[in-house]
């Protein structure tokens, strides 16, 4: 953050060097009011060369205040061919025609010399000296109808063709930091305006119109842009058409934000943003020149406007809303910033031309980590609840399948269970084996000890039975005291082992306390035919015969 800082000091600095006079400038400067000029017949070089010693002195950083009576200036210095490499003039100018001689030699020409309104906005240029020998004068005649900018330069110097490139280029520094930075604020709002449509969707597509209109800003703000198009009354009128809905397009992204808030008046904002738009446009079409004009108006208005956003963000921040307080910052620094370039660059405060407003992007970067944090918070959320819902939902899904009294599958869950064997027995070919158990005279242990010591004998009963099985049988309750097993066994001689041997554990084991026997009928899967009903019908009249047979034994189904 601090090298970052350093960087950008370092941008201004050197955008403020450009202001520095160039050696080949002998000075002191001079200007004339006139209305003579050489559209009067007058031949201007003569007119400088005749007159100029006695001709005040002009400050070109701190213009002296000018009559406003006259609508061309004459200005004058002295230069010399000491240094011949330093032969490129950079200067910027705006609203105004301009014509330069040096000594008698016309060099440079921009615009038209009669009463008219000229309009054509801010506009670098980089013009070469012609060759001369010794000491002669610079001279250059200006001509305006707006008192504000007669006479104005910015970046005023003769340096080297080389030093002259840097100059134009270090004062779009600010912007050539910022660019990038609003492009990928768009890349990022376009990626989850489109991947996000639960969030703040609608904030993001106010975003990026922001974002948009802030970059295109930047752009007809640079120097770099009359390489691209020199066409200074377009790029004027871009400017002033963007710099008016930029308030609009920024307003939209609190208005969203605060949309809940009853207290919070951004419609007002917006309206008045939108007017003032509305009115310098329709104005600039009548021709009353009002987009320039109303920027009196517009500036005292950002402030209030802003202040009142920034008012209510401080609310809503305080009601809790993370968001609200994250805005702040962005709000205020664009404000100040956009603040100080218009008042600047509006009455020319300031002799050197580096915007500043383009840093408070970083700012604004500041606001749209925050969403993003925010956004992966409510994903967070989203997940925990969904996960919990999961859970939720397969322990409705296990408690549906399962026979509460004894944890074993219920009778639904079995037709899947057998279902799925079935079928996986028919695609490989391999039998699969089950078991029905019956405890003996169960009744009786109702009848005798109540049906509370029943249900603990059932409960017992099942918990032995699977312990004996590994994990890839099945124990289901069919009913009352009956028990269905499913085992992945193939031969009958391992089934029978396995029924064997629970048989004479629940014979070993008072369960419960009691004493009790099963009977057992078992049968395999054999062939293609075998369903359901086959299987189930051959091991339920094994284990009847298991109980013809005096119960407490096996029998298998063939
Ligand atoms: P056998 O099978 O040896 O022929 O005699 P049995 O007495 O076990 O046979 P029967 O099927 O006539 O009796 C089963 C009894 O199981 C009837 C019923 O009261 C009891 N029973 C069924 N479900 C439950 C239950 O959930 N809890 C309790 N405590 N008893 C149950
Ligand atoms: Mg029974
Ligand atoms: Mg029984």
């Amino acid at each position: 953050m601090r090298k970052f800082l350093y960087v950008v000091l370092l941008a201004l600095f050197l955008g403020l060097g450009s202001c520095a006079e160039a050696a080949v400038l002998e000075g002191p400067w001079h200007y004339w009011e006139t209305n003579e000029t050489e559209n009067g017949g007058v031949n201007v070089p003569e007119l400088v060369r005749e007159n100029s010693a006695d001709w005040p002195l002009y400050d070109m950083e701190k213009r002296p205040p000018l009559s406003g009576n006259y609508q061309h200036i004459l200005l004058t210095v002295k230069v010399s061919a000491q240094e011949p490499q330093k032969d490129v003039l950079l200067f910027l100018t705006t609203k105004q025609a301009v014509r330069m001689w040096l000594g008698d030699e016309l060099f440079f020409s921009r615009g038209k010399f009669y009463p008219q309104r000229y309009d054509e906005g801010s506009q670098p240029y980089m013009v070469a000296l012609p060759k001369f020998e010794g000491e002669t004068q610079l001279i250059v005649e200006m001509y305006s109808n707006s008192p504000t900018h007669l006479g104005w330069f910015g970046m005023f110097s003769v340096d080297t063709e080389q030093m002259q490139m840097a100059r134009f280029f270090y004062s779009d520094i600010p912007l050539v930091l910022a660019i990038p930075v609003g492009l990928a604020i768009i890349f990022i709002m376009v990626l989850y305006y489109r991947f996000n449509p639960q969030g703040w969707r609608r904030l993001y597509g106010y975003i990026i119109l922001f974002m948009v209109v802030f970059c295109l800003w930047l752009f007809c703000i640079s120097n770099v842009k009359s390489l691209f198009w020199d066409y200074p009354r377009v790029w004027w009128y871009s400017l002033s058409i963007l710099g008016y809905i930029l308030p609009l397009t920024a307003n939209l992204i609190p208005r969203e934000m605060l949309k809940d808030k009853p207290y919070a008046r951004m419609d007002l904002v917006l309206w008045a943003n939108g007017l003032l738009f509305v009115v310098a446009m329709a104005g600039e079409i009548m021709g009353l020149h009002t987009m320039n004009n109303l920027m009196s108006l517009y500036y005292p208005m950002l402030a209030v406007g802003e202040g009142a956003v920034v008012y209510w963000c401080v609310r809503a921040a305080r009601e809790g809303d993370i968001l609200c307080r994250s805005v702040l910052l962005p709000i205020v620094v664009f404000t100040l910033l956009g603040i100080i370039d218009g008042v600047a660059g509006h009455f020319y405060l300031l002799p050197w031309h580096v915007y500043l407003t383009p840093l408070g992007i970083y700012a604004f970067l500041h606001f749209v980590v925050a969403i993003l944090r925010e956004q992966v918070r409510h994903e967070e959320k989203l997940l925990r609840k969904t996960a919990g819902l999961e859970h939720k939902a397969a322990l409705m899904q296990k408690k549906s399948e399962t026979d509460a009294l004894t944890g074993c599958w219920n009778r639904s869950k079995f037709k899947e269970l057998l279902a799925g064997a079935i079928a996986g027995a028919r695609k490989s070919g391999q039998p699969f084996g089950m078991l029905m158990l019956d405890i003996d005279f169960f009744k009786k242990i109702n009848d005798t000890y109540g049906h509370d010591t029943g249900d603990a004998v059932l409960r017992a009963f099942a918990t032995l039975v699977r312990k004996h099985l590994a994990q890839e049988h099945d124990c289901i309750r069919w009913g009352g005291e009956e028990f269905l097993i499913l085992t992945a066994f193939e031969e009958q001689s391992e089934l029978l082992a396995l029924a064997e041997k629970i048989r004479e554990q629940v014979s070993a084991v008072p369960l419960a306390g009691h004493k009790i026997t099963c009977s057992i009928g078992a049968t395999l899967w054999q062939t293609e035919n075998d369903t359901t009903d086959t299987l189930l019908k051959r091991a339920d009249d094994a284990l009847y015969q298991a109980k013809k047979s005096g119960r407490n034994c096996v029998i298998f189904g063939e």
